[in-house]
């Protein structure tokens, strides 16, 4: 029989929780019978976030922060930890846009930016939760298929998620011994904030739409579940892998 709360009493640190992808991650893991802390910058968002948590009847615990500065790992783990009485996944899902610039136009603060929060922020907020997550924990990066394949206007952010997809190849390597699974999912074109500009365009909308077999986007309802099952024991022999929910684009 399936478990329909295969993450009963697991607590999760979920980012980039005030909307989209991390919003429908954080209602996922909530149903999945998981507790959830949830951090972004806007605490408003994170506030709506924390009552879809609240009416699946379990914990939550709002945690504003800015990923760019480099002390927010840390002190968001902790607080975590500290609300929740520990912590068993971490879903590494914050992430900013491309900015749509050709390469030669693109300035240092941009790139900088866009990696601290894309691909540090991953790997810090992995490394201040690794004790935690020792014997049992998972980690869930959610990368994209942008990292996987060539896209010339979509520096640094191609840049950023193929890292993570290489950060989550290592990590597994590196903390399997401590019993930690490290996976990815790695979404295409999701109706989010994040697409708004390109989907308001008709004209742009209907060339992406075309290079999908499944010839539309994809909803944030349909990722979530790619990473409550990454997160949970029944994929407890699967670490290092990625898994992608694209509508057919890569293939
Ligand atoms: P979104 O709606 O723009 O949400 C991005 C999330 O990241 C928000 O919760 C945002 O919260 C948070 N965030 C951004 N900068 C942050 C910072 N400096 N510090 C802390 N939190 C920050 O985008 P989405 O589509 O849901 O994206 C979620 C993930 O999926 C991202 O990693 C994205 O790269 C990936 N992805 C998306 C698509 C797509 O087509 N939508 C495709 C492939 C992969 P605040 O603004 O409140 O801080």
């Amino acid at each position: 029989m399936v478990d329909a709360t295969p993450l009963r009493d697991r607590r999760a640190l979920v980012t980039g929780a005030s909307r989209g992808i991390g919003r429908a991650i954080a209602d996922e893991l909530a149903e999945a019978g998981a507790d959830v802390a949830l951090t972004a910058r806007s605490e408003k968002d994170l506030r709506e976030t924390a009552a879809q948590v609240t009416e699946r009847g379990r914990s939550t615990t709002v945690i504003p922060a800015d990923l760019a500065e480099p002390e927010a790992p840390q002190r968001i783990v902790d607080e975590a930890c500290q609300e929740l009485g520990g912590l068993d996944v971490l879903v590494n899902n914050a992430g900013l846009p491309a900015p749509w610039k050709d390469a030669e136009d693109l300035d240092r603060s941009e790139w900088d930016q866009l990696l601290d929060v894309n691909l540090e922020a991953p790997f810090f907020l992995a490394q201040a939760a690794r004790e935690e997550l020792a014997d049992g924990g998972a980690i869930v990066n959610v990368a994209s298929i942008a990292g996987m394949e060539a896209a010339a206007r979509m520096l640094p952010y191609s840049v950023s998620k193929a890292g993570l997809v290489q950060l989550t190849r290592d990590l597994a390597t590196a903390w399997a011994d401590d019993g930690i699974r490290v996976n990815a999912v790695a979404p295409g074109w999701t109706k989010t904030d994040m697409t708004e500009g390109v989907r308001g365009n008709e004209q742009i909308r209907s060339q992406l739409e075309a290079t999908v077999p499944m010839g539309r986007f994809g909803e944030p309802d349909e990722i979530a579940p790619l990473v409550r099952f990454l997160a949970s024991p029944e994929t407890s022999y699967t670490t290092g892998a990625v898994f992608v929910a694209d509508g057919g684009e890569s293939i």
